[in-house]
């Protein structure tokens, strides 16, 4: 159990699982096919980049249905309230893709679907 966590934190944090140390990304919206020091491969197949994006969708409805449950609690105006979780999912949404790719590629990890060659 630790080491799951562990693996997901330093996943979250975009580091490679498996050394702990290489950085999983190499700017905003670019993964490293190989972690830069321990050489594994993070997603192996060409599809795998889609739980990732599962994960994202799965964590940016949340967010827009808890904002969403506002409008059943104040009495907020709904077109501001529509416009503006529309804003906040898409900022939402673009800043948690590398950390639901790495937390896919943590989880590929946990499988050992990627591992050290
Ligand atoms: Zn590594």
């Amino acid at each position: 159990m630790r080491r799951i966590v562990r693996v997901l934190f330093l996943s979250l944090l975009l580091v490679c699982p498996a050394c702990e140390r290489g950085r999983m990304f190499r700017s905003r919206f670019t993964m490293n096919v190989r972690c830069p020091v321990c050489g594994i491969v993070f997603e192996r197949g060409i599809g795998e980049f889609s739980g990732g994006m599962a994960i994202n969708t799965v964590a940016t409805s949340s967010v827009a249905v808890s904002g969403a449950a506002l409008a059943f609690f104040t009495n907020l105006p709904v077109l501001p309230l529509i416009l503006a979780l529309t804003l906040v999912s898409t900022v939402f949404a673009l800043w948690f893709y590398r950390h639901a790719r790495a937390l896919w590629a943590g989880i590929l990890f946990l499988t050992g679907s990627v591992q050290e060659d």
